[in-house]
C-alpha cells in the first residue's frame, strides 16, 4: 500500500533498468517497484548455460542488490490492474496508487499447455533453457548422448528470444561435432511457425548450419504432448491443409515452451487484443491511459522480444514517464530495435539486430561485424562483453550505451 510518483510493476531487466534510469535523471521524486521475486536472472546466460560455457551461478543476483538508490521496493505480486483509479491491486488484498504506471512484468512461460511436460522437466532426457532449474541440465545432456535421437521445440511466436530455440541446437551440434558424434545422432528442429527465423536476411547463415549439422528441419510442426517415460514427443504438423498427428521418440529433447500475455495482464483493462499491454510503438504510451507506460517482454509492440529491445527501451520510457509526470507529451521514440545473438557454433554468433518490420538496425560498421555471417567478434561481445554491461550499465541506467531518441516536433 501507499502512494508514489511512479509505480514499475517488474523488477526485471526492463523495470530495473526503467528505474535506474528515470532516478538517475531525478532522484527526487518517489518511485516504488513492485518485484515478488528475492532473485533476479540475466536469462540471456542461460543459453551459455545449457552449453557448458557459462556457470549457472552467474546468471542471478540478489534483487536487493540491484533494486535502485531511492527506489522502494514492494515485495508483492501484482493481481490486476484499476487504471481509471491510478492504481495496481496486489496478491495480499493491498493496492499502490501512481501517478505514472510503467508496467513489465515480462511474459508467462505456460509449461502446462503441453500435456505431461511439467512433470517429466529435468528427467528422462527432457530439459529446458527457459528455466534457470534447467538450464545446466540441458548441458548434462547433451555431454552424455553419444547417439540416437535429439529433439529441439520452437514453439508459437511471440515467444522471448525468438532465436533461443535454434541456438540451443546449434551449440549442442557444436559439441557433439567436436566430440566426434555428432553423424550418430538424429537432430530434428521442429519449429510451429513457416519459416526458421522471422527476418529472411540472417536464414542462409542459419542454413548453411542447419545442412553442416545434418538437422533435419521440420516447419509447422508444433508439440503437443509428452510422454517422459516413454520417450516420446508428440507434433502436430501441417501437411497440405491438414493436421495430421505425429510421434517421435527421443533420446533428449529441449523444450521451449508456449508463452502467453500474464493471466493478469490479460484480464486487465490495459491489454491489447494479443494480451499484452497495449501501446503506441513509438512512445510506449498506452493509447487509452496517457499516464501509464509498458515495455520489455510484456508490452504488445511487435519488436523481439529481448533483454536488447528493453535495453533500448528503458531511457525511452524513462523521459517520456518524466514528461508525463510534468503534464507533457511523450519527448523520445523506440525504433524497435532488438537483438538475438544466434549462437551458431562455439566461438561463432550470427549477429541479428533489427527493429520493427525487420529493418536491420547494425549496432557496428559491417566490416567489423557482418550481422548476416557468422562472426568470432559477436562471440566475444555475447561471451565477454554483454554480461558486464547488462549489469553494470543497463541495469544502473548508465546514459552511454544508449540514449533515447528525442522526438523532433
Ligand atoms: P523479465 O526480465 O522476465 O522480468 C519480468 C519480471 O516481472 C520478473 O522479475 C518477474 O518476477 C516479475 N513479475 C512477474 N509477474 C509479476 C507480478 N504479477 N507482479 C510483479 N512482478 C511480476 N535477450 C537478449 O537480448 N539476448 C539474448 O541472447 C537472449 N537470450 C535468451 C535466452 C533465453 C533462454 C531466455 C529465456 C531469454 C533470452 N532473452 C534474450 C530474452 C530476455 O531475457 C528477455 O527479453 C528480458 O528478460 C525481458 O525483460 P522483462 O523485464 O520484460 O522481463
Amino acid at each position: 500500500s501507499g502512494s508514489y510518483d511512479i509505480v514499475i510493476v517488474g523488477g526485471g531487466s526492463a523495470g530495473i533498468a526503467t528505474a535506474a534510469s528515470i532516478l538517475k535523471r531525478n532522484s527526487r521524486l518517489s518511485l516504488a517497484i513492485i518485484e515478488p521475486s528475492e532473485v533476479h536472472y540475466y536469462q540471456p546466460g542461460w543459453t551459455m548455460v545449457g552449453a557448458d560455457i557459462f556457470n549457472l551461478e552467474s546468471t542471478r543476483r540478489a534483487e536487493a542488490q540491484l533494486i535502485p538508490q531511492g527506489a522502494t521496493w514492494i515485495k508483492a505480486s501484482a493481481s490486476g490492474f484499476a487504471p481509471d483509479e491510478n492504481k495496481v491491486l496486489l496478491c495480499d488484498g493491498g493496492s499502490v496508487s501512481y501517478r505514472v504506471l510503467i508496467a513489465c512484468p515480462g511474459i508467462k512461460l505456460d509449461w502446462d499447455a503441453i500435456p505431461g511436460l511439467r512433470d517429466t522437466l529435468g528427467r528422462n532426457g527432457v530439459t529446458s533453457n527457459y528455466s534457470y532449474e534447467f538450464a545446466a541440465y540441458t548441458c548434462r545432456l547433451v555431454k552424455e548422448l553419444k547417439g540416437g535421437r535429439a529433439l529441439f521445440t520452437q514453439p508459437v511466436m511471440p515467444i522471448k528470444c525468438a532465436g533461443a530455440p535454434q541456438k540451443a541446437m546449434y551449440l549442442s551440434c557444436s559439441i557433439w561435432e567436436r566430440a566426434g558424434v555428432l553423424k550418430g545422432i538424429d537432430v530434428q528442429f521442429h519449429t510451429a511457425g513457416a519459416a526458421l527465423f522471422g527476418v529472411p536476411v540472417y536464414v542462409p547463415a542459419l542454413m548453411e548450419y542447419v545442412e553442416r549439422y545434418g538437422a533435419h528441419l521440420n516447419l509447422e510442426s508444433r508439440l503437443v504432448s509428452i510422454d517422459g517415460p516413454a520417450k516420446v514427443a508428440t507434433f502436430e504438423q501441417k501437411r497440405g491443409d491438414e493436421l495430421t498427428q505425429v510421434e517421435e521418440r527421443f533420446d533428449m529433447i529441449h523444450v521451449v515452451p508456449p508463452q502467453t500475455a500474464p493471466d493478469f495482464v490479460r484480464s486487465s483493462p490495459l491489454a491489447a487484443p494479443s494480451g499484452f499491454v497495449e501501446v503506441d510503438e513509438a512512445t510506449l504510451r498506452h493509447p487509452r491511459y496517457p499516464n501509464v507506460f509498458a515495455l520489455g517482454d510484456a508490452c504488445s509492440a511487435s519488436n523481439a522480444k529481448t533483454a536488447a529491445a528493453a535495453r533500448k527501451q528503458a531511457p525511452v520510457v524513462a523521459v517520456n514517464a518524466l514528461a508525463a509526470l510534468a503534464g507533457r507529451e511523450p519527448v523520445a521514440d523506440y525504433d524497435g530495435y532488438g537483438s538475438c545473438p544466434l549462437t551458431v557454433e562455439k566461438g561463432k554468433i550470427v549477429l541479428a539486430e533489427f527493429g520493427y518490420g525487420g529493418k536491420p538496425l547494425p549496432s557496428f560498421p559491417t566490416w567489423l561485424i557482418d550481422g548476416t555471417r557468422p562472426s568470432r567478434l559477436s562471440w566475444l561481445l555475447k561471451d565477454t562483453i554483454l554480461p558486464p554491461v547488462y549489469w553494470h550499465g543497463m541495469l544502473k541506467g548508465r546514459e552511454w550505451m544508449v540514449k533515447p531518441h528525442l522526438i523532433d516536433r
